[in-house]
C-alpha cells in the first residue's frame, strides 16, 4: 500500500496548485521542498513590515481571465503597475522603451518622428531577418537605445555576448509609441496585498508538507511513498544527466535595510552598464505603496551557475532545447510521473504560465477543477 496518492516535490506555484486541488478532491498528497520555506521562488518574507521579494522582483500579470479569476481565490491584489527605470551612466530612461524613452534621448515627440530615427538608424546596418538577441534589439528599436539600455544589462545577466543569444529574451519587453511606461502589455496586473507567500500557505492549507527534504537524498524512498510524483525541480537531475547538464543563470541577492524612508523613490531601478555588476535594485515598499520608516533593498547580481547553485533562468539556447527535448521523450513516456513548472519544463515561465500549465495538468490528471 502506497501512503500517498500523490508525491509532490516542490512547494512553488506548480506544486502548491497542484496539491491544493488534488487534495479538494480527496487525494493525499505529501509535499516536499529542498529548502527551508514554501513557495520556491515567488516567496516573501516579511522583515521591518516590509514583504521583501527575497528571489526578486515578482510582479503579477496575465491577459488570461481564467488565471486572474483563479489566482484571485487566494489574494487580493492591489493595483501596482510595473514602471521601471533604467539608469545608464548619469542618465535616467523610463522604461519599457516607449515615447518618453525616446524623448529623453532624441528630443523627439511625436511617434512619427521616434520611428523615423529607428529607420534611420536601421538602415546604416545590414539587419533584415535578425539572427540573435542583439540584431533584433537593434531592428526592433535602434542602436543608440540598443547601446545604452540593452547590450551591458544583457550581457551581465547572461553572462554571454548578445549576439549569442535568442531573440525571443528581448521580445519580453515592449516597444510602444505612447507615452506609457507601463512594462507589461497584459490586460491585469498587480501585487497580493501582504505578499505571495500567503497565496502558497492557503493553498497548501491541510496538507502535510516537508521542509529541507530532497527528492534526490531518498530517492528510493519517495519513489514508493506514492502512487504518482508531481515532479518540479529540474528535469535533467531526474534522470542522472544522462544526456547532459542543461543549463542555467543564477543569481546572487543582497538586501539590504536602510534608516530612510524612500531611498530610490521607485520599485524597480535597472543599471545598463556592464560595469555596475549588479543588473537591479529593488526597493520592496513600492510593490505595495507602503510607508514604514525604513526601507528595504535588493541588489541582484548575476551570477554563473554550476550543479548546486540554484538555476534560477534556463537558458534557452539550441543547444539546451535539442537537450531538453530528449529529457521531455523519456518524460512522455513516464505514466505516474508528472513534470511541471520551470524547471521541470525548462521554460522561461512568467508565473502565470505556470499557473496556465499548473491547470492544464489538473485538469488532464484529476479532470477537475
Ligand atoms: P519554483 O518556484 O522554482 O519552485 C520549485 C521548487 O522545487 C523550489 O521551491 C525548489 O526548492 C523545489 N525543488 C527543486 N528540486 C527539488 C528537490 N530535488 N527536492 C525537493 N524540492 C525541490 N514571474 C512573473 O510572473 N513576474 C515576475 O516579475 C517574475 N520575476 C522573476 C524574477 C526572478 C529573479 C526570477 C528568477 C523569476 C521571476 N519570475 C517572474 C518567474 C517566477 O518566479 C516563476 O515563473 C515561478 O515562480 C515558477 O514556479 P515553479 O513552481 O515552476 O518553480
Ligand atoms: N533587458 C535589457 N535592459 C533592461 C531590461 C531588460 O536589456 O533594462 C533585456 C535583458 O536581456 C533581459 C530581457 O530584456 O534578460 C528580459 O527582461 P525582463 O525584465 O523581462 O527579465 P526578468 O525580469 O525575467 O529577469
Amino acid at each position: 500500500m502506497k501512503k500517498y496518492d500523490y508525491l509532490i516535490v516542490g512547494s512553488g506555484l506548480f506544486g502548491s496548485i497542484f496539491a491544493y486541488e488534488a487534495n479538494k478532491i480527496g487525494k493525499k498528497c505529501l509535499v516536499i521542498d529542498k529548502r527551508n520555506h514554501i513557495g520556491g521562488n515567488i516567496y516573501c518574507n516579511e522583515i521591518e513590515g516590509i514583504n521583501v521579494h527575497e528571489y526578486g522582483a515578482h510582479i503579477f500579470h496575465t491577459s488570461n481571465k481564467e488565471v486572474w479569476n483563479y489566482i484571485n481565490n487566494f489574494a487580493e491584489f492591489n493595483r501596482y503597475t510595473n514602471s521601471p527605470v533604467a539608469i545608464y551612466k548619469d542618465e535616467l530612461y523610463n522604461l519599457p522603451f516607449n515615447m518618453n524613452t525616446f524623448n529623453k534621448l532624441w528630443g523627439v515627440k511625436t511617434p512619427a518622428e521616434a520611428k523615423a530615427k529607428i529607420e534611420e538608424q536601421l538602415a546604416e546596418t545590414n539587419i533584415t531577418k535578425p539572427k540573435n538577441l542583439e540584431e533584433q534589439a537593434i531592428k526592433l528599436i535602434g542602436k543608440d537605445i540598443y547601446e545604452k539600455l540593452i547590450k551591458g544589462y544583457t550581457e551581465k545577466q547572461w553572462g554571454t555576448r548578445a549576439t549569442e543569444l535568442p531573440s525571443f529574451i528581448i521580445n519580453r519587453l515592449p516597444v510602444r509609441f505612447t507615452y506609457d511606461n507601463n512594462y507589461f502589455n497584459d490586460t491585469y496586473q498587480g501585487i497580493p496585498i501582504g505578499g505571495y507567500t500567503k497565496i502558497i500557505e492557503k493553498m497548501l492549507e491541510g496538507i502535510e508538507v516537508r521542509l529541507e527534504t530532497d527528492f534526490f537524498k531518498n530517492r528510493k524512498e519517495f519513489e514508493e511513498i506514492a502512487d504518482k510524483i508531481v515532479f518540479t525541480g529540474m528535469i535533467d537531475e531526474f534522470y542522472n544527466y544522462e544526456f547532459g547538464t542543461l543549463e542555467y543563470r543564477s543569481l546572487r541577492f543582497e538586501h539590504e535595510i536602510l534608516n530612510e524612508e524612500n531611498h530610490q523613490g521607485n520599485a524597480v531601478v535597472n543599471y545598463t552598464e556592464y560595469e555596475i555588476p549588479y543588473t537591479r535594485i529593488i526597493e520592496h515598499k513600492h510593490f505595495e505603496y507602503g510607508n514604514q520608516p525604513k526601507t528595504i533593498i535588493t541588489r541582484e547580481y548575476p551570477a554563473t551557475w554550476k550543479k548546486g547553485d540554484e538555476p534560477y533562468y534556463p537558458i534557452n539556447n539550441e543547444r539546451n532545447n535539442t537537450m531538453y527535448g530528449k529529457y521531455k521523450e523519456l518524460a512522455d513516456k513516464e505514466s505516474n510521473i508528472i513534470f511541471g513548472g520551470r524547471l521541470a519544463q525548462y521554460k522561461y515561465y512568467d508565473m502565470h504560465h505556470v499557473i496556465e500549465q499548473a491547470l492544464n495538468t489538473v485538469k488532464k490528471e484529476l479532470k477537475e477543477v
